[in-house]
């Protein structure tokens, strides 16, 4: 269909949009030439195209453009011949016949084929990004993405959220990532830092009254970069007061389920829910892939009390692989080697086979001949096993077991984060603290300001690794697509937070004094959230790395083979910014 608005002072019509209805109309048409195509010395074919699509042009006579020329082609839309229509081309009926063709700039060949088709380095797209965006792929990836910020949008405007924008030159966040420094020219010796979120600024917007904001938000982490990371990334960050979590995961929820339908034309039935605790037990990761089952299954109390040495500990978790019972030695060895990499003392298996005399079940396994009759069928009974499964066992600290099977279920069982269906969940009742550093004290889960769960408030000083956080994530078929927590607005609990992650008040005071000091103004109770939009676009766009979704993005190992960044600076810039080069080591 015929877009009017899409016509200019310089065209008509874009490529893509012609069609039978209008064949008759004389027409213009602007883009880059995709090929052309000479029919003797008196008719040329000219496949034009732009971000709509192609248009074949036919022109009496010979034209003298080249690959990825700018071209004006002006025309009469007619009928392709009989026998010529391309099905593969929504214009494919028609073509534009006639034509006249301006030349409004000349191109150097092309680094690749500017299509769909075949693989390309990386590097040299990255180089000629300018020309890479042209291919189809990824000026949809660019208007998907467009399109899901503007549901995003309108989502939070239509919740009462008000956009506000927070400064790129910023002060420490304490948010665990490692930061980006921009030297002061004005203050030499000292730095700005690049906000690894907007975390601050947005929780003193709430003191300052703001009551619900948002922002499509860049966030800058210095960390190492992988298919899910890059440098910068953006984020829906939002924040509102007066509100509890139920009052955060319904805002999100709305704007994802919004994004969600403007991206793929369906809105899910929603987002799941599940305890943090439960998501661990069941699927040994605190971002469940639940597209698939391969649940992790419990068989502590099977084997308590045994005498198999390899299963006498605190844990005993299995996953059943169904049909994995033909699975190979070496792809055992395999498991098992991968296991061991991921901490666990070993991996346990059974393949379940059919018992030829009396058609009951036996298993197939070197520790088999070690189990008692009571072991060997409740661990039948319990993982529900049958003829021709596999049954995968790690014994251990509960967490740890969880985590390797859950690893194993992942690399068994897994499938492409941008594979359907889409699978939300909400994971909530994050743990206060996970792990603890180098003195001992425990380290923050989320981040320094996440509200204690009230029920655990008298554990933070005497048992910290059991309180719960009102902190809950968003998961979407195994990516985190967020995080968020309900903020600690009081000063009491505040500094028993500080004090349980080991940070002094002077320390406090040197580092968020100022976010501190405003919260003794009036801080309202508040809590907020922040989507990366960069994963929730690669999952919509069917891409597995959100490279693909991003206009400029780093390579893997943090450069940009286009503007060459980064480079050193020039003597002069250095000198102004009261910066001297440290000579390289060479290795
Ligand atoms: N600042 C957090 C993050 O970037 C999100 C939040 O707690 O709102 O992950």
């Amino acid at each position: 269909m015929t877009d009017v608005s899409s016509s200019t002072s310089l065209r008509t019509h874009r490529c893509g949009d012609l069609r039978v209805a209008d064949v008759g109309s004389t027409v213009t048409v602007c883009g880059w030439v995709a090929k052309r195509r000479e029919h003797g010395e008196h008719l040329a074919f000219v496949d034009l195209r732009d971000h709509t699509g192609l248009i074949q042009c036919v022109v009496p006579g010979s034209v003298d453009v080249r690959s990825e020329y700018v071209v004006s082609v002006t025309g009469v839309v007619r009928l392709r011949p009989e026998g010529t229509e391309n099905s593969d081309l929504a214009t494919g009926a028609v073509e534009v016949g006639e034509c006249a063709v301006e030349i409004l700039n000349i191109a150097e060949p092309p680094p690749f084929p500017v299509d769909d088709r075949g693989d390309v380095d990386e590097v040299i797209r990255l180089r000629h990004r300018f020309v890479d965006l042209r291919r189809p792929r990824m000026q949809a990836n660019l208007r998907l993405r467009a399109k899901v910020n503007s549901a995003l949008r309108s989502a939070m405007d239509r919740q009462g959220f008000v956009e506000v924008e927070t400064p790129l030159l910023w002060a420490p966040t304490p948010e665990g990532a490692r930061e980006f420094a921009v030297p002061s020219r004005l203050s030499r010796g000292s730095c700005y830092v690049l906000p690894q979120s907007p975390q601050l600024a947005k929780q003193l917007l709430m003191v300052g009254g703001v009551d619900r904001y948002y922002q499509i938000a860049r966030c800058l982490r210095d960390e190492d970069l992988r298919a899910d990371r890059q440098f910068e990334f953006t984020q829906l960050d939002i924040e509102a007061s007066f509100v509890t979590q139920e009052d955060v995961l319904s805002f999100v929820t709305e704007a994802v389920l919004d994004a969600a339908e403007a991206a793929t034309g369906e809105r899910p039935a929603g987002v799941a829910r599940m305890t943090w605790a439960e998501a661990i037990d069941r699927y040994g990761s605190d971002k469940p892939d639940i597209r698939f089952g391969m649940e992790l299954i419990d068989l502590s109390g099977v084997f308590a009390g045994t005498e198999v040495k390899a299963f006498a500990s605190p844990c005993v978790k299995a996953i059943v692989v169904e049909g994995g019972a033909s699975l190979s030695r070496s792809r055992l060895d395999a498991h098992t080697e991968r296991a061991k990499s991921l901490g666990a003392k070993g991996l346990a298996w059974f393949r379940v086979t059919a018992n030829e005399t009396d058609g009951g079940l036996a298993l197939d396994s070197p520790l088999d001949r070690f189990l008692s009759d009571d072991e060997r069928a409740g661990l039948l009974a319990t993982t529900k096993a049958t003829s021709g499964d596999l049954v995968l066992v790690v014994a251990d600290e509960h967490r740890l077991a969880c985590s390797v099977l859950g690893q194993l279920r992942l690399d068994i069982g897994g499938r492409p984060v941008s594979e359907g269906p889409y699978r939300y969940l909400w994971v909530v009742d994050f743990p206060m603290f996970d792990g603890v550093d180098d003195h001992g004290h425990p380290v923050a889960a989320h981040h320094p300001f996440t509200m204690p769960n009230p029920e655990d408030l008298d554990l933070l000083e005497t048992d910290p690794a059991s309180v719960r956080s009102q902190a809950y994530d968003l998961v979407l078929n195994g990516w985190e697509l967020g995080s968020g927590s309900v903020r600690i607005h009081r000063s009491d609990i505040q500094s028993r937070v500080f004090a349980a992650l080991g940070i002094s008040d002077e320390e406090a005071a040197a580092r968020f004094g100022f976010l501190l000091g405003a919260f003794r103004f009036g801080a309202p109770p508040h809590a907020g959230f922040a989507v990366g939009i960069d994963r929730l676009v690669a999952i919509f766009a069917g891409e597995d790395s959100i490279r693909e979704v991003i206009a400029f993005p780093k390579t893997q190992s943090g450069s940009d083979p286009m503007t060459g960044a980064p480079k050193p600076l020039e003597p002069g810039q250095l000198a102004a910014l009261g910066l001297q080069p440290v000579p390289q080591k060479l290795d």
